[in-house]
């Protein structure tokens, strides 16, 4: 295939598609920036740059405006699949246009034996592994690629070979677009085999750095949608998919009657889940249907956040990598200001994890709850630890963490050492090895 064929629909061109955008994303009236509050009109081009007023200063995201006040985070139309799209209302695009592939409506688990280790007895679990690819990023995924379609774009790409990038190649192939997933020489493990399952084409290049000088070369001259950063320093991801997040905050309200925690703690790397969470929130208070907000927490690895919020400032620096984390989906060593912004508008914190208790939790979340999580997303865990620790969380707060992707997704780094394999030539074998499990005999 020859760039014509990754050009937008009739060969367009990136500006002609942007006008094309006026007319179908008829939902928004603008995009404002989340830090200055500067307002843009409909076209201006979503170039991965975020807000010119604050480029310079501290680089910030977009976020989309509406046109009018809607009745955001209240159910409005039956969902016979079911998915988030019962939210359509609330988001950028209507239910008959969505791409959907039935996610959203994960479960709001109780996790009392854990919870109980923590010293959290009111602990719940948001499991977003059960999405459709296994991970929160098809909250992002169903929202981009509808409104994509619906500009007329034919491509869709990102520069993440993680989980956003098998969600975006599911949600690409479902609305029969082409779909490009940028990522690095060496990039391995089941998630890039997923990727190429679902027919995208993968680009690995040399350098980390050309993906987004790709991406965003292929943005401006053939129109293709880029959903992921691709500009340093980032700012986040499409504004459009970020909305999709909010979703997480309604479901977490609905299932919890109306209650809303006292914490949300959740794995962050750019902050686009976070980010969306909040505003979810921010939407039922504003209009009511909640009476409080609940503080939020990010789970990082390399403390970009936490060390923004030490120093009151908004622009994050970029953390010296001190070692190479099992968490990989939120290795950054600089997170958004999107976050930052969560984060100290719900008097939440931010609290760096290391390695060391990952494959415990992993190990205790399983086998305590039934939850196979990957590392990334138990790192929630390791953070409700230490605040607990530090009487930042009571024992008598409600809590939920926040588990943003299942652990069939990075297995290759979690391989479980005591296991035997061993195989046995008689049934008097097998019998002998259950000797030392009692409780299984008795
Ligand atoms: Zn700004």
């Amino acid at each position: 295939m020859g760039p014509r064929a990754f050009g937008s629909a009739n060969g367009m061109s990136g500006s002609l598609c942007q006008t094309q955008s006026k007319a179908m994303s008829s939902r928004i009236a603008g995009f404002c920036c989340v830090r200055c509050g500067a307002n843009y009109p409909t076209d201006i081009e979503i170039d991965s740059k975020g807000c010119p007023s604050c480029q310079l200063s501290a680089p910030a995201n977009l976020q989309p405006v509406y046109k009018q006040s809607r009745s955001s985070g209240q159910p409005q139309r039956h969902d016979p699949q079911g998915s988030l799209w019962r939210h359509a209302s609330s988001l950028p695009c209507t239910f008959e246009d969505a791409v959907s592939l039935g996610e959203g409506d994960t479960p709001l688990l109780q996790a009392p034996t854990i919870g109980q280790a923590l010293g959290v007895p009111n602990l719940f679990i948001k499991d977003e592994g059960r999405n459709p690819t296994w991970s929160h990023k098809d909250r992002f995924s169903t929202v981009a690629v509808s409104v994509a379609r619906n500009q007329g774009a034919r491509v869709i790409a990102t520069a993440s070979s993680g989980n956003a990038g098998a969600s975006l190649a599911a949600y690409a192939a479902r609305a029969g677009l082409e779909c490009i997933v940028a990522t690095f020489a060496g990039t391995a493990g089941p998630m890039l085999s997923q990727i190429r399952k679902y027919g995208a084409v993968v680009l690995p290049l040399v350098n980390k750095m050309d993906r987004w000088a790709l991406l965003a070369e292929a943005a401006s001259r053939l129109g293709w949608f880029v959903t992921s950063p691709c500009h340093s320093p980032v700012v986040g991801s499409h504004p459009i998919g970020i909305e999709g997040y909010k979703t997480m905050a309604y479901e977490i309200v609905e299932q919890s009657n109306g209650e809303v925690p006292d914490w949300c703690v959740m794995p962050v790397c750019y902050g686009d889940a976070l980010s969306g969470l909040w505003l979810g929130f921010k939407e039922l208070f504003a209009l009511g249907h909640i009476d409080r907000l609940p503080k939020l927490v990010a789970a990082e690895v390399h403390g970009s956040l936490s060390d923004a919020l030490a120093r009151g400032v908004d622009r994050l620096d970029e953390q010296e990598m001190l070692f190479e984390t099992l968490a990989v989906s939120i290795g950054t060593p600089r997170s958004t200001y999107q976050a930052l912004k969560a984060l100290r508008e719900s008097s939440g914190r931010a609290v760096p994890v290391n390695n060391d208790s990952l494959l415990d939790l992993q190990k205790q979340l399983a086998r305590s709850e039934g939850i196979f999580a990957e590392l990334a997303s138990v790192t929630p865990f390791a953070a409700i630890h230490e605040l607990r620790k530090q009487e930042v969380i009571s024992a008598n707060d409600r809590v939920v963490a926040v588990v943003t992707a299942s652990g069939l997704k990075d297995l290759d780094r979690s391989p479980d050492a005591s296991e035997t394999h061993q195989t046995f030539q008689t049934i008097e074998d097998a019998w002998q090895s259950l000797s030392s499990r009692q409780n299984m005999l008795g």
